[in-house]
């Protein structure tokens, strides 16, 4: 879709720090460096949020939600993680591409979200 910013990703206009990729789905780091390892999952196909978005590809987005977290806590160091999801401007979504927010846990690996987004990614990518 024109003007819009993860669709100019998945088409390499613009460029991300990736962490995974499969046919269907694209997972890469947040620019925003609130937090480190701020992954974002997202359909190669544009839809505005969960309820715009057919079964099937939702479903293939929350398994790969699942498969980071998993690598996260199984070969990263973490030890849990959140998952967030925005439907809706007042919900806090400022991106309409829909997209799952994962943030890995662990406060014992005092990693810094200032870490450079290089550094994340080579911890994090599969
Ligand atoms: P939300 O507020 O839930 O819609 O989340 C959108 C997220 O996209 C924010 O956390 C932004 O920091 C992030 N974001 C915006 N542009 C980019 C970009 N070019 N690369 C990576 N993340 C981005
Ligand atoms: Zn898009």
């Amino acid at each position: 879709m024109e003007d819009c910013i993860f669709c100019k990703i998945i088409n390499k206009e613009i460029p991300c720090y990736k962490i995974y990729e499969d046919e269907n789905v694209l997972a890469f780091l947040d620019i925003a460096k609130k937090d480190y390892g701020h992954t974002l999952v997202i359909p190669k196909k544009h839809y505005k949020n969960c309820v715009d978005c057919d079964e099937k590809t939702l479903s293939m987005v929350i398994s790969v939600v699942k498969k980071i977290g998993k690598h996260y806590v199984e070969d990263c160091g973490f030890n849990s993680f959140v998952v967030l999801n925005a439907n809706g401007e007042e919900a806090g979504q400022t991106v309409f591409h829909l997209h799952f927010h994962i943030v890995p846990k662990n406060s014992e690996l005092n990693l810094s979200a200032d870490t450079p987004l290089e550094e994340q990614q080579a911890r994090l990518r599969f």
